[in-house]
């Protein structure tokens, strides 16, 4: 079970919103199936194959924030582990059927969102 990709959260309507406003339109939580690897970007532009993957920054293990439980390490060790190698799959997977993945921090300002993924877009930011 991962509680880590709840819909409609807030860093990601402001992600959303931001990227509305930059005249940027795209498709939210769509389903992308690669092999066995089933994934739902938190937003996808389908027809330049870019997926935008909004990353919390407890559950995907941001460099910044991603603190390591001290008690019940023993829970969240493996818990975390597994979240960071499922992340890479799904990058990997993407990647070798020619999507780009821009995966943004919860932490990170919108515009910031916004400089990452236009690039893939072949637009500037
Ligand atoms: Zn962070």
């Amino acid at each position: 079970m991962r509680g880590n990709r709840k819909r409609d959260t807030r860093p990601e309507m402001r992600l959303r919103s931001k990227l509305h406003r930059a005249g940027l339109r795209f498709r939210v939580q769509r389903q992308l199936a690669i092999g066995d690897i089933s994934v739902r970007p938190d937003v996808v532009f389908g027809p330049t194959k870019v997926a935008v993957l909004l990353d919390g920054c407890f559950w995907h293990g941001c460099p910044e924030h991603g603190t390591r439980p001290t008690s019940n390490a023993w829970y969240w060790e493996p818990k975390l582990g597994l979240n960071r190698r499922r992340d890479q799959a799904v990058d990997e997977a993407l990647k070798l059927v020619g999507w780009s993945v821009a995966r943004i921090w919860e932490h990170e300002a919108p515009s910031a969102a916004v400089a990452k993924v236009a690039p893939a877009l072949g637009k500037e930011s």
